[in-house]
């Protein structure tokens, strides 16, 4: 019988040790949470320079403190930036009552907004910047726009990643980028790589805008048009979601090219690779409905894992010149 077991046991160690996909495990409640708090009615959609986007920062801010992510050089987690609105553009980004008004004597306005970073020191100094965007559209026509897929899940998926490879060590020095006005141009994250000290270690941006929401589970990574090298340590992974590669090639004419449709196209312009997680555009996109009880739970936590099982590659082959 001792034997039996033995063998029973040996057989068991030998299947475990075989199985080079790696389980990725997080705290499901936690990321659920945190999506939850972010799309909460209390932050009033998050609009760029309003209380409510001020609210979410302050909240990231706390959650990186916690998670012990160390602060970028030059700032602390918060890091502001100004921003003048001609006074036309403010008028048609926050339409007043009369829509017929003259405003041709609106004045400028500047206004303060800020994103949010932490990161965890790899062993390298080469950085993967990881990022999803803080704001969304605030309330329009007395409705909270409340942002839940757009973006609260790529910020909210920040946190679990980080959480991830406090535990885990990475190689890379990991950027954790929680970027403001988004929707109005990329502001933030364009005001950070501008002022980015070591931006020529980057080696990768990985961008997480909309990753909650898709009733198929299909969830695209794009960028491999343009930055074919990064197909390998992607195109393996199990997950019971399914991974779709494309919207990243202008000729296509069939799927929408998102080469430059958020944050990654900043990185992408200073020619740092990318790649964009992401799903099509749902019916609730850029609508009130885009709520914390419309999202894919399930699917949002199998992508959050998939998602951190591909940084982890990326993390592990980078390096080697692929
Ligand atoms: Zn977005």
């Amino acid at each position: 019988m001792k034997t039996k077991f033995l063998l029973l046991f040996l057989f068991t160690i030998a299947i475990i040790s075989c199985n080079t996909d790696k389980t990725i495990t997080i705290n499901n409640a936690m990321l659920l949470e945190s999506i939850k708090i972010l799309s909460h009615d209390s932050l009033e959609g998050r609009g760029f320079s309003k209380p409510g986007n001020y609210k979410a920062q302050q909240f990231i801010a706390n959650q990186f403190k916690e998670i012990g992510l160390e602060k970028i050089a030059g700032h602390e987690y918060v890091q502001e930036f100004p921003y003048t609105f001609s006074g036309k553009r403010r008028q048609r980004m926050f339409p007043i009552k009369n829509a017929n008004e003259d405003f041709s004597n609106v004045t400028d306005t500047t206004v303060i907004g800020g994103n949010v970073v932490g990161k965890i020191a790899g062993k390298i100094k080469k950085t993967i910047v990881i990022t999803g965007h803080l704001d969304h559209l605030g309330i329009k026509g007395g409705k909270i726009y409340n942002g839940a897929d757009d973006d609260a899940s790529g910020t909210a998926a920040l946190f679990a990643i980080a959480e991830y490879f406090k535990k885990n060590k990475p190689q890379h020095t990991l950027v954790f980028a929680a970027v403001d006005a988004e929707e109005i141009g990329s502001l933030g994250a364009d005001y950070w790589l501008k002022n980015y000290k070591n931006k020529q270690d980057i080696v990768l941006n990985i961008n997480m805008d909309m990753i909650a929401h898709n009733d198929s589970l299909r969830l695209f990574a794009a960028g491999l048009y343009h930055y074919p090298q990064l197909k390998k340590p992607i195109e393996n992974i199990e997950s019971p979601i399914t991974l779709l590669f494309g919207h990243d090639n202008p000729k296509n004419k069939k799927l929408e090219d998102w080469t430059f449709s958020s944050d990654h196209r900043i990185f992408h312009k200073e020619k740092i690779p990318f790649i964009y997680f992401g799903v099509e555009d749902h019916k609730d996109y850029h609508k009130p409905t885009d709520t914390f009880e419309n999202i894919n739970k399930e699917f949002y936590i199998d992508a959050v894992k998939l998602i951190i099982n591909a940084i982890e590659n990326y993390d592990n082959s980078l390096n080697k010149n692929l």
